[in-house]
């Protein structure tokens, strides 16, 4: 990343953003060696420890504006949990997740496993000396979905209301920044996801676009104006091509993709009840506590088809089954109720259709 601010105060911190960065690549190339190793093993679970928002895009099944933040030693326990599985990666997701008040010691803990830690947020309660604070726990990656430039009745996550934020994080993060924007799903003006890319590139952050199909579960391929956004969004890097290009078609062309579900083994989502779920999406599947989440469950689920692979929108487990695609095949399991497609904050933020830019 190329966000150090050369202005008086800041320069340390260029110099340890830039030293953990080294780290924290050093720790990913041996996140995936081990993945590479070894197929016993979670490589990236979801954990939420709070489902209320503070915001309510219209588009998301994944917050409420009730829920109290899940008490700190069961997240520990959870979290020590997903450490024994030997977890490589835990990002952190709601909800909203800095609504959670000792979201710091849940970072920390995530780190003392030895994991990456990450997270999902939209962004609303930052300040320069929370972004100092999350700097202190250990935080790896952050993540931040803005939907559009200025706010409308689909979404608050507007370039608009969070650009002051996005200079705060340049200024003081010494985390990975990305920030993703979106076509579809009733999101007004495509143009914006344009927009909001420039505007994260040139703050020295990654960014990546991400396709909200509409809520019928099926595919269906972006407009002519939302095509031309997308095409040239993923154009501002060569890089764009080179990963998961054919996924990324697909999707954007309403088509569904042949691949491997590796959820329930190589991806976790663990919903603020302690279950562990397939995907934001296959909430109840398995749906099992993860106290008692074992590594044969694990092994179970790498060889369990999903019979919503083909209709899938969620790229971050594209992305974390592609290690294994040259693997074992997969055969049929108790999951066949399994509905098809999904819509909502799982589409956006755990980055359904993303395109990485750097
Ligand atoms: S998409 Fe994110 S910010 Fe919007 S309501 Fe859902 S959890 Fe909250
Ligand atoms: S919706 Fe996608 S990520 Fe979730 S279980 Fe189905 S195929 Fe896997």
């Amino acid at each position: 990343m190329a966000n150090e601010i050369a202005q008086p105060g800041t320069r340390r911190t260029g110099a340890k953003r830039r030293l953990r960065a080294v780290t924290r690549k050093l720790r990913e190339l041996g996140s995936i060696g081990s993945a590479l190793a070894s197929t016993g093993h979670p490589y990236m679970a979801h954990i939420v420890p709070m489902r209320r928002c503070n915001l309510a895009c219209t588009y998301c099944n994944e917050y409420d504006d009730v829920s109290k933040p899940v008490d700190i030693e069961e997240m520990e326990r959870r979290i020590d949990h997903l450490g024994r599985l030997g977890t490589s990666v835990i990002t952190i997701s709601g909800g909203e997740p800095l609504l959670h008040p000792e979201l710091d010691r849940v970072i920390a803990r995530i780190r003392k496993t030895g994991a990456i830690a990450g997270m999902i947020t939209n962004g609303y309660l930052l300040m320069p000396d929370r972004i100092e604070r999350l700097n202190r726990a250990g935080l790896d990656h952050m993540q931040i979905s803005i939907d559009n430039v200025m706010p409308d009745e689909v979404s608050k996550k507007s370039l608009k209301v969070l650009d002051a934020k996005l200079k705060m994080l340049a200024e003081h993060a010494e985390f990975h920044v990305n920030i993703n924007s979106v076509v579809g799903g009733g999101i007004a003006h495509p143009e914006d996801a344009y927009t909001i890319s420039q505007r994260a590139l040139g703050l020295g952050f990654s960014s990546t676009i991400g396709i909200i199909h509409d809520g019928s579960g099926q595919l269906k391929p972006l407009g002519g104006e939302e095509r031309e956004v997308w095409d040239r969004v993923r154009k501002l890097t060569r890089r764009s091509y080179s990963r998961f290009n054919q996924f990324q078609e697909a999707i954007a062309n309403g088509k569904p993709n042949d691949w491997r579900c590796r959820a329930g083994s190589r991806y976790l989502y663990i919903c603020e009840q302690g279950l562990v779920h397939y995907c934001s999406q296959q909430r109840g599947y398995p749906g099992v506590p993860l106290a008692e989440y074992k590594t044969a469950d694990v092994k179970r689920e790498f060889l369990t088809e999903k019979g919503c692979a083909p209709n899938c929108t969620i790229s971050c487990v594209h992305q974390v089954s592609y290690i294994d695609h040259w693997r074992a095949p997969q055969g049929p399991n108790s999951n066949s109720g399994l509905a098809v497609g999904g819509q909502g904050h799982g589409v956006t933020e755990q980055g359904a259709g993303l395109v990485q830019i750097q």
